[in-house]
């Protein structure tokens, strides 16, 4: 079993440090998709949909992520807003300020894409891209696609993995609703951790 799965939580919330916990307890590095113009203030985590309701990190206490892998979100999560470009631009230098190191992987907010916004991405300077659900060719432009969450069995996963090499899984961490959620986000990582990474080692080891 090599490092196979790849685990990837988004939006950048409070509730993300308990999981930096568990990964730390487990040894386990994930990657995390961040989106820094939300940070300035701690606030509650956009959405008309009652079941994303999450609490923005504050941007003090962004250094919890510095131990893992950083991934863009772009700066605001925006959605058909005419400054996509630059707050895909504005994302890469403010995290690299914060974390003190290159980014190159950017994850679109919403998952949305197309071939304008991957252009944009692009120019925008990151290497490796993940988008929500398949609507371009397959690895075109580096464009890669999440299969599972984190709520999907290990063996599930694995089913993927013997299919293709790797899998990718994502979540956030505002899905965590109860103690028992947790203590299942704990035994899952504990099932998978010897074949646990993150998506820019995937990406490094499969040459994307
Ligand atoms: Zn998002």
């Amino acid at each position: 079993m090599g490092k196979t799965i790849a685990t990837c939580w988004d939006d950048g919330l409070v509730t993300d440090m308990p999981l930096i916990s568990i990964l730390d307890r487990l040894n386990i590095k994930a990657t995390f998709a961040l989106t820094p113009g939300r940070y300035t203030k701690t606030r509650v985590w956009n959405s008309n949909d009652q079941s994303s309701v999450g609490v923005c990190i504050p941007l003090e206490s962004v250094f919890g992520y510095n131990h893992h892998d950083i991934w863009s979100h772009s700066s605001m999560h925006i959605r058909h807003d005419p400054n996509y470009k630059s707050d895909y631009i504005t994302a890469k230098s403010v995290l690299e300020k914060i974390f003190n190191r290159q980014i190159n992987g950017f994850c679109f907010p919403y998952g949305d894409i197309n071939y304008e916004l991957v252009a944009a991405a692009k120019s925008a300077g990151y290497t490796w891209l993940r988008a929500g659900r398949k609507s371009l060719p397959y690895l075109y432009n580096h464009v890669i696609y999440p299969k599972h969450h984190w709520r999907d069995h290990p063996d599930v996963i694995r089913q993927t993995v013997s299919r293709d090499g790797f899998a990718i899984v994502v979540g956030h961490t505002y899905e965590l609703r109860t103690i028992d959620d947790w203590n299942n986000l704990f035994k899952w990582y504990q099932n998978i951790s010897a074949e646990a990474t993150t998506m820019t080692e995937l990406c490094i080891n499969n040459n994307w």
